[in-house]
């Protein structure tokens, strides 16, 4: 089913002529007795569109795009929270915007880099932070390129990294770009490190460490967190903590004082910032002193009431991007901290703790959670094993959430759950909304049972029915 959606070229031409611009009231000059030929364009296939019908066409065309703005985007491990616009309008500042790294004048933006680095170094526990990395996946790049460069300063030769089968699936792939072999960890019944395997795993003696997602993505906060970094260390490892999603814990507890050696965070994720579309985003990584001169250039310290550059260091592991990371995104999580305070970000960890175990208890009747042996909490997010009556699948329930004008969790992920949904409404949705989605869900979980066909068939009500999966990644056909 195709909604036909009209391109811009087809609303028509000159029906209105434009005319708001009066006519010349000085003479004409010929084009071509200033530009050289080869650059005179002969035409150019721009519609004649009055103003009100290209205002309405992109209308039109956002309102059929879902975003944040419209309602709940529950996309599990993205932490698609509300951004509040007054970081729009901060990061907009002339002040910001108009200013270039190799300028002189840029003190002011190197105060903000150093200052949200060490507000970042006490939420984390860290001593050193740099922003520099422009996602997350390209800040583990960065921290699993220190493990290495720290191991290769010493002369010594390791060569695998443990990972858990609960992790971000970015966590073996940057593993994997740095070098590094991996050691693949099944979680247990509880979706937790079973320390009995890390050991005998660290006991191979040619691991470099642990690259964990806490809380992983089954959205759980694993028990033996001391324990695990106790175990790394004892054989000379290092723990690198995936604080992408920050969210629940901020405020709360410190990554640095679980025994990490090195985090990334997104400040995309838990800082502000809109990033539905891929970007842009920052994933700034923090080290223990022991790995700051190994952080990648250029670094900006404070000297006596100065803020300096320092474009070269011996040991780092060099550059890794143009300048000092995506600016914009950095302006952006400063004032939301600031705005916010250490209170603040510990009240919106809580309740984005509180809003998905409201919706963990509310689906429970319906859905099955698996995990969930202990009757335990969950952190920000949770995820649903959404096999339903007659064989309705995670996708036809995703589907069916966006007839309901809902955005559909992340599904299919983690791998570890077969019909894997995974639910994360952040702390910004109200009680109403979230009643919303509960009962969007429950009324899927009914059609199901009595009429399952409505449900295997959706969406129904969006520009584009339901698609081949996979020749629409493969072949996607943007254009009439
Ligand atoms: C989102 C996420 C990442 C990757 O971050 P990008 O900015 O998308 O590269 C890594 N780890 C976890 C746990 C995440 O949720």
């Amino acid at each position: 089913m195709t909604n036909n959606i009209e391109l811009i070229f087809e609303k028509g031409f000159s029906e209105f002529p434009c005319n708001f611009v009066p006519s010349m009231d000085i003479p004409e000059t010929q084009i071509d007795q200033i530009l050289p030929k080869e650059f005179i364009r002969e035409k150019i296939n721009i519609p004649d569109t009055p103003e009100f019908v290209i205002v309405r066409h992109f209308m039109n065309l956002s309102e059929k795009n879902h975003s944040l703005d419209r309602s709940i985007y529950p996309l599990g491990s993205c932490t698609m929270k509300y951004n509040p616009r007054i970081n729009e309008v901060l990061c907009r500042l002339p002040g910001f915007t108009q200013i270039h790294p190799l300028q002189d004048e840029n003190e002011g933006s190197l105060e903000l880099i150093h200052e949200l680095g060490m507000q970042l170094c006490e939420i984390c526990g860290m001593d050193a932070f740099t922003l520099i990395p422009s996602a997350g996946a390209q800040g583990e790049l960065a921290g699993i390129l220190i493990m290495k460069k720290y191991f290769e300063n010493q002369g010594i030769k390791k060569d695998k990294i443990i990972v858990p089968d609960s992790a971000h699936g970015t966590n073996p792939a940057s593993s994997a770009m740095a070098g590094f072999s991996i050691i693949e960890l099944k979680s247990d019944e509880n979706g937790e490190i079973p320390l009995d395997q890390l050991e005998f795993a660290m006991q191979e003696g040619d691991v470099a460490g642990l690259m964990l997602t806490n809380p992983n993505t089954l959205g759980i906060f694993d028990r033996n967190i001391t324990k695990i970094t106790e175990i790394v260390h004892k054989y000379g490892g290092l723990c690198y903590y995936d604080g992408a999603n920050l969210n629940p814990i901020m405020g709360m507890t410190r990554p640095g004082d679980m025994g990490f050696d090195i985090i990334h965070v997104n400040l995309h994720k838990t800082f502000s910032t809109p990033h539905g579309g891929g970007g842009p985003g920052a994933g700034p990584v923090g080290v223990k002193k022991h790995l700051i001169s190994h952080l990648p250039c250029p670094q900006i310290i404070k000297e006596e009431e100065q803020f300096v550059c320092i474009d070269e260091h011996e040991n780092s592991i060099g550059r890794i991007r143009s300048f000092w990371g995506n600016f914009g995104v950095l302006v952006r999580a400063y004032s939301y901290i600031k705005a916010l305070g250490a209170d603040g970000l510990k009240r919106a960890a809580n309740m984005s703790v509180l809003n998905a175990n409201y919706i963990r208890s509310q689906l429970q009747p319906e859905y099955d959670i698996p995990y969930n042996s202990q009757g335990r909490f969950n952190m920000h997010e949770f995820v649903v094993d959404a096999h339903l009556p007659n064989d309705v699948t995670a996708e036809d329930v995703a589907k069916s959430l966006l007839d309901r004008n809902l955005y559909a969790p992340t599904i299919y992920f983690p791998l570890i759950i077969h019909q894997a949904m995974m639910i994360e409404p952040t702390e910004t949705e109200s009680k109403r909304e979230l009643d919303r989605f509960i009962q969007a869900m429950k009324d899927i979980y009914q059609q199901a049972r009595e009429d399952p066909s409505i449900i295997k068939t959706a969406p129904h009500k969006t520009p584009v029915g339901r698609l081949d999966n996979t020749l629409a990644a493969r072949k996607p056909i943007l254009r009439e």
